[in-house]
């Protein structure tokens, strides 16, 4: 799922912190120093889960190890 970094507007795959409802990605949430406050759950802040969902193929993306037998 991709989101929108509510600071610069750049998609983000995965979003560090979440203002409410609001995606912030990496370095808009460092250089706002949300981490720490997200860290402290304080207010609408929170940090978002770490991505460890399953990797889906992209469609307009050839895989580089097609010839690999996917473990
Ligand atoms: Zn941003």
């Amino acid at each position: 799922m991709m989101f929108r970094c509510c600071f610069c507007g750049r998609k983000v795959s995965s979003p560090k912190v979440f203002i409410g409802v609001f995606a912030v990605g990496s370095t808009c949430a460092k250089r706002a120093g949300l981490l720490d406050r997200a860290r402290k759950k304080t207010g609408v802040l929170r940090l978002a889960k770490p991505n460890i969902g399953a990797r889906r193929a992209d469609p307009q993306t050839l895989d580089l190890f097609a010839e690999v037998e996917h473990a």
